[in-house]
């Protein structure tokens, strides 16, 4: 069973949200503030976190920042509710590591269809067994989502890690902004594609001397290395 988290102060709309999920098959908890949401997050781990940009305590890109900061949430996917036109709250959320967003007002059958969307993923990539990608400096353990460089243990989002491996497993094939919107953000929108520009940018970073595996390719998109040696030397 799914364990969401709803971080939410309309009653009425938390309501809503309650109930569908349960009727969805999934363990609902609900915030109405940030801080309370916070608390329950690292109490709980939940599955995915629904949160609310308008929260009457703190600002909700504040929240997925500390959701994001926090080794025990940071794996936990994030589902933004935003209001109509907050297309700078989008960016922003993205570029904090949210998954997805919805805007209000939604419609609840959308709302769950991209729920589901996001736990199936998380699904996916847990039930993949231990499937250990190495390649040159770098390992991967999908199923234990953990990342290595030269040994050393580095810690990735979700959402970094899926862009890591989306492009892994697509070795030595450009791979668009738009094509990785839609495979790793699961969004066909034309979300600002240098949503996707600075996502890869501090993965690279992270990534340390295994960054150069993922190639720029001028004016198309991204690229994993066909091998080791052709980037790092
Ligand atoms: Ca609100």
């Amino acid at each position: 069973m799914s364990r969401v988290l709803v971080i939410e102060d309309e009653e009425d709309l938390q309501q809503i949200l309650d109930y569908n999920l349960r009727q969805s098959g999934c363990e609902v908890s609900s915030a109405m503030r940030g801080k309370e949401g916070l608390k329950l997050a690292a109490q709980q781990a939940p599955d995915l976190v629904i949160l609310d940009l308008m929260l009457p305590d703190m600002a909700g890109t504040e929240v997925c920042k500390q959701l994001k900061a926090d080794p025990k949430t940071r794996h936990v996917p994030v589902l933004m509710l935003t209001a109509k036109g907050e297309e700078i709250d989008r960016v922003l959320g993205f570029e904090l590591g949210a998954e997805d967003y919805v805007t209000k007002p939604f419609s609840v059958r959308e709302l769950m269809l991209r729920v589901q969307a996001i736990l199936r993923r998380t699904r996916t990539s847990q039930g993949e067994g231990s499937q250990i990608f190495e390649f040159g400096v770098l390992r991967v353990d999908r199923a234990a989502h953990r990342v290595w460089v030269q040994g050393e243990e580095i810690e990735l989002t979700a959402l970094e890690f899926r862009l890591l491996t989306t492009l892994a497993d697509r070795k030595n094939r450009v791979q668009t902004r738009a094509m990785l919107l839609d495979d790793v953000w699961g969004i066909k929108v034309d979300v600002a594609t240098r949503t996707v520009d600075t996502h890869v940018k501090r993965l690279r970073e992270k990534l340390g001397a295994a960054g150069e595996y993922v190639e720029t390719v001028r004016g198309v998109g991204y690229r994993f290395a066909e091998s080791p040696s052709a980037s790092v030397a």
